[in-house]
């Protein structure tokens, strides 16, 4: 047996099947999953009231018992209400500690259940001390913790694995039912060695991912998967991905029979606007359009709260449609499309002319040509009159392409993405009174209302998880 000396304040969390016993001299709280069944395999010669020696179930225990050394696991990963101490499918343990009032979010997928381990407070009106516990049945809303004291909280949360598949990464993180993301990692995505290479890569970080926050394959409900290229999202199946040289490849079957876990895939651009309808700024809404504001305009669409992703997910490509007929030459092959003019290219594109065009420009003192970013004529548009034509056309061409959309869809919001967003409000004011202006049904209709998307890098693995619940 092994021998772990301890400490006030520890935690350890222990496996089922693991061998243990609490040395003298600990008073410990002990959290577990409803369970009526113990296997005694020694009992330190311990008499119960009859003075008859305990029963010994050391058959039974053999059978069950993980021979696997154990290695202790502290988890510690700092939440919006304190420190993670363990997590598994039956429970969710977390360290409170309150200095005056702390706020604790409450929601309707499970109860919290707060132990007192030292010092004394309040939680909302009920008195609470050192060896107390209380329950806060579920629902929708918040409760007051007041006072100083060390809190033991249990809740129950459903456990997912994220997988953002790059070209370069895979990223990948272990996100709960409510969108925080536990533990998140990444490893060189390797598809040099082939697709099975790459599968295996995924299978090694969700194990990664498992062994560092101490979950097993039982404790996460599966994989969900954001890929780029053609893909057929119910069979599971990359049909065609430029970036990746793949051609009909199984990835979910792949994935799935080298990790044991279920597995879902959808496209990769797609997956973002699901984390944002799921956990994000359009948290709650039916009907969404994201653009996503890059080298080029990806696309997403949530119709009546179900991605739109087309046959094989070819669809949902808004930066494709023509907002200016025979206008600039686009990456597609057409001409004039919205990302011809919305992407950050067109805006770098666009600047470059502009300063060409007008050696007077004040956009000059930036140095030479090649230092123009997607930022130059937005921070010379107050001091520049040619910087000024560049934003306004930018932002004409961008609220053109908008309005087509909330034209077809009717979203409660337009989310964008993208580092021209950076802009903020210099972006969105100017777009809302396009939109209020020139919007079907303008007086009448429901308002559409554009915002900038708020999860960035972790909408990826956010949305990813999403595909499973
Ligand atoms: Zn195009």
């Amino acid at each position: 047996m092994n021998f772990y000396p301890v400490k006030p304040g520890d935690c350890y969390f222990i496996p089922s099947g693991t061998i243990h016993a609490i040395g003298s001299g600990c008073l410990i709280c002990e959290i577990q999953q409803n369970s009526n069944l113990t296997y005694r395999v020694y009992d330190y010669g311990r008499k119960d009231k009859n003075g008859n020696e305990r029963e010994l179930h050391v058959d039974k225990a053999l059978k069950v018992t993980n021979l696997k050394k154990y290695i202790p696991n502290f988890l510690n990963v700092l939440t919006k209400h304190g420190n993670l101490l363990g997590i598994s499918k039956y429970f969710t343990v977390t360290s409170v500690d309150v200095n005056g009032n702390a706020i604790i979010d409450m929601d309707s997928a499970s109860f919290k259940c707060f132990t007192c381990v030292s010092g004394d407070g309040y939680i909302e009106d009920f008195a609470i001390t050192a060896g107390d516990s209380r329950l806060i049945t579920a629902f929708d809303g918040k409760i007051t913790l007041k006072g100083n004291m060390k809190l033991i909280m249990t809740e129950i949360r459903k456990y997912y694995i994220g997988i953002d598949l790059g070209g370069t990464f895979i990223k990948g993180g272990i996100v709960d039912d409510l969108g925080n993301i536990v533990y998140s990692d990444k490893i060189p995505t390797g598809a040099e060695g082939g697709q099975d290479a790459v599968a295996k890569n995924i299978a090694t970080l969700a194990n990664m991912l498992l062994e560092k926050t101490g979950l097993s394959k039982d404790d996460v409900v599966g994989i969900g998967m954001g890929v780029p290229g053609m893909i057929d999202s119910e069979a599971g199946v990359v049909i065609l991905s430029n970036n990746l040289k793949w051609y009909n490849f199984k990835i979910a079957d792949a994935v799935s029979s080298l990790t044991g876990l279920r597995v879902k895939i959808a496209n990769d651009a797609n997956v973002a606007i699901l984390a944002e309808v799921k956990f994000g700024i359009a948290k709650n809404k039916k009907n969404v359009i994201m653009l996503t504001l890059g080298t080029g305009v990806g696309g997403g669409i949530v119709a009546n709260s179900q991605l739109i992703e087309g046959n094989l997910s070819v669809g949902a490509e808004l930066g494709h449609s023509v907002i200016i007929k025979d206008g600039e030459p686009c990456t597609c092959g057409r001409r004039g499309c919205l990302e011809a003019y919305a992407s950050a290219s067109a805006l770098i594109r666009d600047t470059k002319r502009a300063m060409q065009a007008h050696s007077d420009s004040k956009m000059w003192e930036i140095g030479s040509i090649d230092k123009v970013t997607g930022k130059t004529a937005f921070d010379y548009r107050d001091k520049d009159i040619y910087a000024k034509e560049v934003v306004d056309n930018y932002i004409s061409c961008l609220g053109t392409g908008i309005v087509n959309f909330a034209n077809i869809f009717r979203p409660e919001v337009v989310l964008l993405g993208g580092g021209v967003c950076a802009e903020g409000d210099n972006l969105i004011r100017p777009l809302q009174e396009i939109v209020d202006r020139e919007v079907f049904a303008k007086d009448a209709g429901p308002k559409v209302t554009v915002m900038i998307a708020a999860l960035e890098n972790s909408a990826g693995t956010l949305g990813a998880a999403s595909l499973l619940m």
